[in-house]
């Protein structure tokens, strides 16, 4: 068993195994704090902060206007801590970018939807793994009835096709809405991508997911977690390396 309190598992420890394992065992078993936070992160965070105010606003009544979701950015970013930048970046300059994002997203965001969730809980049961955990970005229902669920997201590049019938976070997410009582095989699954491309744009992946694919999800957590037991940890150098905040934990190894 991990040594560290590990009381329930994630699409994030998921992810965090699958791409590098000596990185999971530091972050998640030793419990090591990172050594800085990356400025991707810290971005993301913050502008996903900003986008999830905006559908709250919607859930409880008046919808925020761009101004106010700058303000969300701005808090939030003010909130992150040691940040370590990378290829040229500032805080000026990304405020601009998000300031760009937020406006992209305010002008193609659809009004007409009925915001039913933000950051929605969810916990199932997988059997000998701990409860799996998350949070649903967004869930909302369209005019005519539709159902979807959808993740947030800001992307450097517009995503190849495979990346989104793959996306994994949307698998856990469908489990997750079958979770909170939603028939998993009638909903639309989306990723909405902000793109931090020169002309900044908003895309929409629709996708679904089938009753299959949430067994082989369930298979793959059985084997991740397994491996995590029988303490499989070992390091995948690969470009993620140049940003990690455990590298100096991991020359030790
Ligand atoms: S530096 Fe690379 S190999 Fe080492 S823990 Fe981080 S991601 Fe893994």
């Amino acid at each position: 068993m991990p040594e560290g309190p590990i009381t329930h598992f994630s699409y994030s420890q998921l992810n965090t195994y699958l791409s590098c394992p000596l990185k999971y065992r530091l972050q998640y078993v030793e419990l090591i704090p990172p050594a800085f936070t990356s400025v991707a992160l810290a971005f993301g965070s913050a502008l996903h902060e900003a986008v999830g105010a905006y559908y709250q606003s919607r859930l409880e009544g008046e919808a925020l206007k761009p101004d106010q979701m700058h303000d969300v950015y701005r808090a939030t970013w003010q909130d992150a801590e040691n940040i370590k930048y990378f290829n040229g970046d500032n805080e000026k300059t990304l405020l601009q970018k998000a300031k760009q994002l937020i406006d992209v997203f305010h002008e193609n965001v659809s009004p007409d939807t009925l915001v039913l969730g933000v950051e929605e809980f969810f916990e199932f049961n997988i059997e000998g793994v701990p409860p799996f955990q998350g949070y649903i970005d967004l869930i909302e229902q369209s005019p005519d009835g539709m159902i979807t669920v959808a993740d947030l997201k800001t992307a450097a590049k517009k995503l190849g096709d495979n990346n989104v019938h793959s996306n994994l976070q949307l698998t856990a997410y469908s489990l997750g809405a079958e979770a909170l009582g939603f028939d998993p095989d009638s909903l639309t699954m989306r990723l909405d991508v902000l793109t931090k491309t020169k002309s900044p744009e908003m895309v929409r992946y629709e996708t679904t997911r089938t009753h299959l694919e949430r067994d082989r999800f369930v298979k793959l957590v059985k084997q991740v977690w397994s491996a995590i037991e029988r303490h499989a940890f070992f390091p995948r150098d690969d470009w993620h390396c140049a940003q990690c905040a455990w590298a100096d934990h991991c020359r030790e190894w």
